[in-house]
């Protein structure tokens, strides 16, 4: 999606992946400023990884606690990190104001973090976080609430269908940030008839593009959100940052839905 915008805009740009092990991280991002490159994305296993070897950290970068996304200005390094804000922008996009709704989060990696921090200053009135892992779980609401300590954030628990919340009629935003619905051998990440009509289900998964748990959703009328959205919007603020020009968002979308 990068190179079509490149070649949408005419930018003398290319857009390549470098798989760097981690023992070689600190040497690969010192290579940054001499090889002339423009920007980078981070991606698994190096977003937090990366961090002591920039010059700073935007706000939205030091809130999340990851990069996936590094400028380069003037000489010095700068992370930001537009995973959050990629997915509300997924979620304005399929007409889901997360205002005054309960979240529930499936999953507390490293994707949850950026969702979970962007949904903190989205006037949302829960966050209640179900990871298989408590203390992944516990750490991640820990650390939300104090990023926004008024807001009521829980671990619920490591099973949705053990401890579903009983009111399951107010407005809600389900959001599966665990890997469950990659493979069409994955188990659903909660029993389907633990879904409500009335909720909003967003997947951060995008191959498959609708998942198994939005096609039930979508089945029962919820609302779904596929994560092609969170990719696609994610890329374009990355795009935004290294070029200070709009992103061509059309010809990305046709980029990204052409590739998958
Ligand atoms: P991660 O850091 O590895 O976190 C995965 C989370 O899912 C962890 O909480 C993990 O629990 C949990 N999990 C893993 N396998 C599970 C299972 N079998 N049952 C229940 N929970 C399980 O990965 P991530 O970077 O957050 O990525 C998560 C998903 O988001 C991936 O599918 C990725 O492709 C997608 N993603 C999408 C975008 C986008 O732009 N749309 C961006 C980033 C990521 P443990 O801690 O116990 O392992």
């Amino acid at each position: 999606m990068h190179n079509a915008a490149f070649d949408a805009l005419a930018l003398p740009y290319r857009y390549v992946p470098f798989e760097v092990p981690p023992a070689s991280l600190e040497r690969a991002v010192k290579a940054i400023v001499p090889l002339g490159i423009r920007g980078v994305n981070v991606t698994i296993p190096h977003k937090e990884a990366v961090i002591p070897f920039l010059d700073r950290l935007d706000e939205e970068a030091e809130r999340i606690g990851a990069v996936n996304t590094i400028e380069v200005s003037a000489g010095r390094l700068i992370g930001h990190n537009t995973d959050g804000r990629g997915f509300l922008e997924s979620l304005r996009e399929r007409n889901v104001d997360p205002k005054g709704m309960r979240v529930i989060l499936l999953g507390a990696g490293g994707a949850a973090k950026a969702v979970a921090a962007a949904l903190t200053t989205a006037s949302i009135s829960e966050l209640m976080i179900f990871a298989r892992t408590p203390a992944r779980g516990e750490a991640l609401a820990e650390r939300l609430r104090a990023l926004a300590p008024s807001l009521k954030i829980v671990f619920q628990g490591r099973d949705f269908s053990a401890d579903a919340p009983a009111d399951r009629g107010r407005p809600t935003l389900l959001i599966n940030s665990t890997p469950l619905g990659l493979k069409a051998s994955d188990p659903l990440p909660l029993p389907l008839s633990l879904l409500h009509p009335g909720w909003a289900v967003a997947d951060l998964i995008y191959r498959p593009y609708e998942t198994p748990l939005l096609q039930a959703a979508k089945a029962i009328g919820a609302k779904v959100v596929p994560g092609l959205g969170m990719l696609l919007h994610q890329g374009a603020l990355a795009f935004e940052i290294w070029t200070k020009q709009s992103p061509p968002l059309s010809v990305m979308k046709q980029a990204v839905e052409a590739a998958l």
